[in-house]
């Protein structure tokens, strides 16, 4: 788990043409751009990094902390909701997050056993807006369409929601909990969400992977790939197959995390 202990801070990054990385090395925040406001994804650790990697980031990038009209918070995990009170405090910005992870987030013991180092995560926001299977967030031009994807947390929500290269639209999903669980039921939960999610992202045809833990899929340098040499071919764009072998890849993860378990 060193990857965890990685402290720097990759600059903010433009990946797409609505769609703007201003996380950490350890853990994502994405600014998704609407044509009424912004959607921000995923709240990073805690106060300190949501005022000195959110907001300046944003700024950097030409967006204005000001526009963010939700926060959509993937899990409730610290890593993801630290930052959502400060930034909903200071914004009046509403915060949604599923009805299972709200009772997770309210008891943070229960989270820290997920194997996590010592956290240094805020406390987590009052309950809020409460996210549905299925459900679209809507603002201006834009939806994310949230699917339920239980696993590495009871109420782990999978994000799909579109993108623009240079004005062509693809479609992104985002796997919303990747650590695999340690309770049986909860990773026979993750191989079955894995197995829908891909089933989704088949039907509508996604063609882009993003993740909240950018040192999963390699977006640390991917993204630096992207601010070096912006005229390449987008690396965030690997085409439909490659996006179902990613999940796939997941739901083998799990599988083998269960067989060993089965054989122990
Ligand atoms: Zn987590």
């Amino acid at each position: 788990m060193a990857f965890f202990k990685d402290k720097s801070v990759p600059p903010a990054t433009k990946i797409f043409d609505n769609l703007y990385y201003v996380g950490v090395s350890t853990v994502g925040a994405y600014a998704l751009q609407t044509s009424d406001g912004i959607i921000l994804i995923d709240a990073l650790n805690n106060t300190e990094e949501a005022k000195n990697v959110i907001e300046p980031g944003m700024r950097e990038l030409g967006l204005d902390p000001n526009d963010i009209k939700i926060i959509i918070v993937t899990h409730g995990h610290g890593d993801h909701y630290g930052g959502a009170k400060y930034l909903s405090d200071k914004y009046q910005i509403p915060v949604m997050m599923s009805e299972p992870d709200w009772t997770l987030a309210a008891n943070p013991q229960a989270a820290q056993k997920s194997g996590m180092p010592a956290p240094d995560w805020s406390d987590a926001p009052e309950k809020d807006l409460v996210a549905n299977d299925g459900q679209e967030v809507t603002y201006g031009d834009t939806s994310v369409k949230l699917i339920a994807t239980p696993g590495h947390t009871p109420g782990t929500m999978s994000l799909i929601f579109p993108v623009f290269e240079n004005g062509k639209r693809h479609l992104a999903s985002m796997w919303g909990g990747t650590g695999i669980p340690s309770q049986q039921g909860s990773i026979e939960n993750y191989i079955r969400s894995a197995k829908k999610f891909a089933s989704i992202e088949k039907e509508l045809g996604v063609d882009v992977t993003l993740s909240n833990h950018p040192f999963v899929d390699d977006s640390v340098k991917r993204m630096r790939d992207l601010r070096d040499k912006p005229e390449s071919q987008n690396p965030f764009i690997i085409g439909e197959q490659q996006v179902l072998n990613y999940t796939r890849v997941m739901s083998e993860c799990a599988q083998a995390a269960l067989a060993r378990m089965q054989t122990n």
